[in-house]
């Protein structure tokens, strides 16, 4: 048997790279996505109801990494990059099917553009990922107080966030179009976004991150991450 599927929508969000994407949703509780639906999704038929549910999931395809295949065992950034499961027992993006699925925030419909979108918050998601599907998040159901969650049982130790003087003054100037940015940056920053390999220790190096049309610049000193740069992209 074999499938064709079709989007139904693309989302967008803050992350216009995939370096730094939180590696679950929920991590960033302060970045918001819109998604914008398929010409041939009658949205407003397609969402009633769905104002009555807090959390959606979405399932969506991995397009960024869907043509660089899959392996029977990768190796989870959470174990630290050098030990390997099998691909079942991990949400790589490296997939049979490219196919991935977050719990989202439902922050409702809205008009952008003369358009009905679906709000969302907290995901994990590129700028520019198809979506398959939307369904509603059901408590009852998909909630599993007692689940044991193997080497990711709870979620990953946070780092301070800091700035620059330089940085501290840009931050406030980007403010008023990106009002949730200092929020953004403490979510993204914070989770430590460098390699694997390179978690927990301090390096010489300055990383960059984009977020919107913005490029961070950051290191990690003993007291945490700090932000020196933020700058309008290229
Ligand atoms: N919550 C989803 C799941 O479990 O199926 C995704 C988990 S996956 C580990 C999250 C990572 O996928 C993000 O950190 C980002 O690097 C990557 N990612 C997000 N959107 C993507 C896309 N459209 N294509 C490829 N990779 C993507």
């Amino acid at each position: 048997m074999s499938v064709n599927l079709q989007p139904i929508a693309t989302i967008h969000t803050p992350y216009t790279e995939k370096f730094a994407v939180p590696r679950q949703p929920g991590l960033a509780a302060a970045a918001t996505g819109d998604i914008v639906f398929s010409d041939d999704i009658d949205v407003e038929a397609c969402c009633r109801g769905i104002e009555g549910f807090s959390h959606l999931w979405l399932v969506f395809l991995f397009h960024q990494t869907a043509a660089q295949g899959w392996q029977p065992l990768v190796r989870p950034p959470r174990l630290g990059g050098n030990q390997k499961v099998g691909v079942f027992a991990s949400r790589s993006t490296f997939r049979p099917n490219p196919i991935g699925m977050s719990v989202v925030r439902n922050l409702g419909l809205a008009t952008v553009n003369q358009q009905t979108v679906l709000r969302v918050g907290g995901m994990d998601l590129v700028d520019g990922t198809p979506l398959l599907d939307i369904k509603p998040y059901v408590p009852y159901a998909d909630s599993v107080p007692d689940a044991i969650g193997g080497y990711a049982q709870s979620s990953p130790p946070m780092l301070a966030v800091s700035y620059s003087p330089e940085a501290e003054q840009q931050l406030s100037s980007h403010r008023q179009r990106y009002p949730d940015l200092p929020a953004l940056l403490g979510d993204v920053l914070g989770q430590d976004p460098r390699p694997a390999y390179r978690q927990g220790q301090q390096d010489e190096r300055v990383y960059g991150v984009s977020l919107y049309d913005l490029n961070i610049r950051f290191c990690v000193t003993e007291q945490g991450i700090q932000v020196i740069a933020i700058s309008h992209g290229e």
